[in-house]
């Protein structure tokens, strides 16, 4: 692998009653260090659970995981979950939209991330830990930290928590930070300063990070790149500026139209992309977004109905791939 992370062809499927959930459906993406993703898509596009196989939360349970993720040396699908557990916490660490479910209610917020650190440093003493979670409260931008740290979560405001939950995160410097909807459950003033301390901490830290979300807003300032994900499966990727302010595909472009401060039309009524996310059972033939998407009558022969595009490179700018018949053939044509 050439990256720090290297995701290739990653597959999790669900078996189930009615048939396979294809969670995952062939994703692929690279990540160096210092770098951020953002993987966007609505609910149920895959996102989600691309992350949590990169944390090997897949192990143990009915998922049918394949593919590769390379992170480092060590390639994760494959490895034992007792060494799996290690890299888990240390190096690759995860912020959840709702640090309330994973911080526990009846430790204090300093014992917690003092308890973290000693799981992968155990010869170190525990005062030595909730000093080292002291600091790291101070860091996120945390007032008063040695009070704040005898404190229990339900003391915290929502966006404490959440830098709480960075603290967490990052207290065994993890090369990658996996963050899943770290903003969604904030206010929009303090979901900016969450985001730039995240920024912020990559900088200093070096790390490579994941930020997952439904909203391209959020990864609109933090990105390098943008993978967007529907039906379990890459319809666009590439660098952020491209992907944002060049989008070849129509979800892209659709969810970019439902932010009107994105689009810089603030006072224009927000145009969510009609129609529902598709079954990740029984996906829609040809294109998966054909029976939402407004443009595929430019596309003739109704072929959005029977054939899948292909990710292909635009002919503008070949880092930007997209999977859309319109997309083809204007690379086809000038290529
Ligand atoms: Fe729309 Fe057709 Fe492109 Fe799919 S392939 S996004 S249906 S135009
Ligand atoms: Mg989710």
């Amino acid at each position: 692998p050439n990256a720090f992370l290297d995701v290739r062809d990653l597959r999790v499927h669900f078996p189930t009653d009615d048939g396979v959930v294809k969670s995952v459906d062939g994703v692929s993406f690279t990540l160096q260090k210092g770098r951020t993703l953002g993987i966007v898509g609505e609910s149920g596009s895959g996102k989600s659970v691309t992350s949590l196989a990169l944390l090997g939360l897949h192990k143990g349970t009915r998922a049918l995981v394949s593919g590769e993720v390379w992170l480092g040396g060590d390639e994760i699908v494959a490895l034992p979950e007792a060494r799996m557990r290690a890299l888990r916490g240390s190096r690759v660490a995860m912020v959840f939209q709702d640090p309330l479910s994973a911080l526990h209610p009846f430790f204090t917020v300093g014992a917690q991330i003092a308890e973290a650190y000693r799981v992968h440093h155990p010869e170190t003493s525990k005062r030595r830990a909730r000093e080292r979670a002291v600091e790291l409260l101070q860091r996120v931008g945390i007032p008063q930290p040695a009070r704040r740290a005898a404190g229990y979560p339900h003391e915290f405001s929502g966006g404490m928590r959440q830098r709480a939950m960075i603290a967490m995160a990052l207290v065994n410097d993890p090369e990658l930070l996996i963050a899943d909807e770290p903003t969604t459950a904030l206010d929009v003033t303090v979901q900016a300063q969450i985001l730039d301390l995240i920024a912020d901490l990559q900088q200093e830290f070096g790390s490579a990070v994941v930020i997952i979300t439904h909203d391209l807003g959020v990864v609109a300032e933090t990105a390098d790149d943008i993978l967007v994900m529907y039906g379990g499966r890459r319809v666009e990727y590439g660098p952020a500026r491209e992907v944002l302010k060049n989008s070849q595909h129509p979800y892209t472009s659709g969810l970019l139209a439902s932010m009107p401060h994105l689009s810089g039309n603030v006072d224009e009524p927000l145009h969510p992309i009609e129609g529902t996310p598709p079954s990740l059972i029984r996906l829609p033939s040809g294109c998966a977004f054909h029976p939402r998407c407004p443009v595929r009558e430019q596309v003739p022969q109704n072929l959005c109905r029977s054939d899948r595009p292909e990710l292909v490179p635009f002919a503008e700018d070949p880092r930007h791939l997209a999977a859309c018949h319109l997309t083809a053939r204007i690379s086809r044509r000038t290529a």
